[in-house]
């Protein structure tokens, strides 16, 4: 059974803004997925429309085996809203008793399943604390407790890291990788490339209101990985030709300072150094290179603009 398969959802909010251009997407169990995109993308459109909370104008899938919107699958799956807000008065264990209420947990465990996920995310010293003097990371944590509370098979996060500092995106992350250690499927949206790069199996580049690209980091730079050989001085012309006869036929990229072999093979790289070495070339490194998921998210976001679609993307940073 797959966490989420979706083929052409479609969303048009007030019958003109197209939110959703028929996403196909598919999330596979115990994996941590990210969708990438631009603010305006229609990423959290799409996590609402999972949700429930917005009817789409056009959907085809199943969450958890069930068709989408089905609403007693919700109690399987956890949620944590973009811009979510507690009443700042209650402490941190009460907001949670209170989810536990929401989420059908028995009066007699409430307390107790509260406390447990105050320690998965690391705040049992700040539960009896008031939400108003904690900080973005910390309520982001507290948010994230609430999702685990009914125990899901299926986390959605929408920006889970936003606004958190490196310290607490580094604990949320620690968090999501014991979520998925213990076989749930987390779904997360956001906007911090590296952040994604750093947790996740597989991604989706949304763009428009259309994934142009998934697969985990392997699969979209196929093709584009290499080598990255330095020299301790600028490798001239003539370097770089000798390199490029020595490497029958292999693509190589040249950039100030260095040039790039496109194959996963080290071995095919080696005739490009000896070529360079008997030139008296000195190296300074032979890296393996591979573009970052912000090269990859760049390339896609062009590729769509130079295909003359109207960008929400254009003009806003990909890394707010
Ligand atoms: P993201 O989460 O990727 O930033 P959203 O899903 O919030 O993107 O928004 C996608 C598009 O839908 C944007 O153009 C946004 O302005 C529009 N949109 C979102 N919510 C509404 C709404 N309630 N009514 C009309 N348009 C909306």
């Amino acid at each position: 059974m797959t966490a989420i398969q979706l083929t052409g959802v479609e969303k048009i909010y007030k019958g003109k803004v197209h939110a959703l251009r028929g996403v196909d997407l598919e999330v596979h169990p115990g994996e941590v997925f990210g969708l990438l995109g631009p603010n305006g993308a229609g990423k959290s459109t799409l996590v609402k429309i999972l949700m429930t909370v917005i009817r789409p104008t056009r959907v085809a899938g199943t969450v958890l085996g069930k068709p989408v919107g089905d609403r007693h699958t919700l109690s399987r799956i956890g949620y944590l809203p973009e811009h979510h807000r507690f009443p700042p008065y209650l402490k941190g264990r009460q907001v949670l008793e209170f989810f536990a209420a929401m989420s059908g947990v028995s009066k007699k465990d409430r307390k107790k399943r509260s406390e447990e996920l105050l320690e998965v995310v690391g705040m049992s010293d700040w539960g009896k604390k008031k939400v108003g003097g904690y900080s973005k990371g910390m309520r982001q944590r507290i948010g994230i407790a609430q999702a685990l509370m009914n125990d899901p098979e299926l986390v959605l996060l929408d920006e889970p890291t936003d606004g958190v500092d490196p310290v607490g995106r580094r604990e949320i992350r620690g968090i999501l990788a014991r979520m998925k250690d213990e076989g749930r499927a987390v779904f997360l949206n956001s906007h911090l490339l590296s952040e994604l790069e750093m947790v996740c199996d597989r991604v989706a580049i949304m763009v428009t209101g259309r994934v142009l690209r998934q697969g985990t980091i392997q699969e979209l730079t196929e093709g584009k990985r290499g080598y990255a050989i330095a020299g301790l001085h600028p490798l001239g012309d003539e370097d770089v030709s000798a390199a490029r006869d020595a490497l029958a036929g292999l693509e190589l990229r040249t950039e100030p300072g260095q040039i790039t072999v496109l194959t996963d093979d080290p071995a095919r790289v080696q005739p490009a150094i000896d070529a360079l070495r008997s030139r008296g070339v000195v190296l300074s490194s032979v890296r393996p290179m591979r573009p970052t998921l912000e090269d990859l998210f760049m390339e896609t976001v062009s590729s769509d603009e130079s295909h003359g679609k109207p960008g929400a993307a254009r003009g806003k940073a990909a890394t707010r």
